[in-house]
């Protein structure tokens, strides 16, 4: 009797008191609405978060990671914890973690691309600025610089693709292409070595890059869905080849192997 009117007071109060990690996700969140912390601005330590809360550091550890995950704030390495500043950026982990879940399909990705980038791109010609175009200037001539070292080239390729959607000025659009070029990112990452069309694609980012400075919209759109189909055309090559060679790898690794009854290991007569 007296362990179910504990058990209903533990519910209780546990309706009132959220537990202790949402509770410093909620401070933090109610010092940002309140302007008591801005962009730039350096959180408190963890453990006068802890102290301050009344919490174990361990709460605040998990609190600050998931606002970290949800692009809020950012570690510096040595330096602290931050308040995130510049545009908005999603880390893409919860779209990761749906994609690994999910196993979005190669088409799927290229399509939402589609839907975002044309109508980013198209944006960007009417609104980039021109510090916004010459950053996309540095990353397409970066790209012809990294022709012979794919790796690199997909790094300029991604952050190509940043540059414009930051030149929308539209946050929640350029939020939305960092999510799905991140995951991307990752995606092709594993076949890049792969790729054949270094050049072509480096030129078709310059034809992308210029009509958006001309401020031609239009063709900014048609040179970003060129671009995008393209990029899904050598996607499919590169994971057909990727494939290829990792059947070939595995037959070579069962031929090695030796034969089972060989090995002398397998019970032939039970005891
Ligand atoms: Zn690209």
């Amino acid at each position: 009797m007296r362990v179910a009117t504990r058990r209903v007071a533990a519910r209780a109060s546990a309706r009132k008191d959220p537990p202790p990690t949402h509770r410093v996700v909620r401070h933090i969140r109610r010092l940002i609405e309140g302007r008591r912390l801005t962009p730039g601005d350096r959180l408190p330590t963890e453990r006068d978060l802890a102290r301050e809360m009344k919490v174990s550091r361990s709460s605040v550890r998990a609190a600050l990671q998931s606002l970290a995950a949800m692009g809020v704030i950012r570690s510096r390495q040595g330096a602290g914890t931050f308040i995130q500043d510049g545009p908005p950026s999603l880390d893409s982990q919860p779209l990761g973690l749906l994609a690994a879940l999910h196993g979005f399909s190669r088409e799927e990705m290229f399509e939402a691309r589609g839907v975002l980038e044309v109508g980013v791109a198209g944006l960007s010609a009417q609104r980039a600025s021109g510090e916004q175009t010459a950053a996309m200037a540095e990353e397409v001539a970066s790209m012809f610089a990294a022709l012979g070292d794919p790796p690199l080239f997909l790094v300029h390729d991604v952050r190509f693709h940043r540059t414009v959607a930051a030149g929308s000025n539209n946050p929640v659009l350029a939020a939305l292409v960092e999510m799905t070029s991140t995951l991307l990112y990752e995606r092709r990452r594993a076949t890049i070595e792969h790729a054949k069309d270094l050049r072509e694609s480096a030129e078709m980012h310059r034809r992308i890059y210029l009509a958006i400075r001309r401020g031609d919209a239009e063709e900014a759109r048609t040179a970003m869905a060129e671009h995008l189909r393209l990029a899904e055309e050598a996607l499919a090559v590169e994971d057909a080849l990727a494939a290829t060679r990792e059947a070939a790898a595995k037959a070579v690794t069962r031929a090695r192997r030796p034969h089972p009854a060989r090995k002398g290991t397998w019970p032939t007569t039970r005891p």
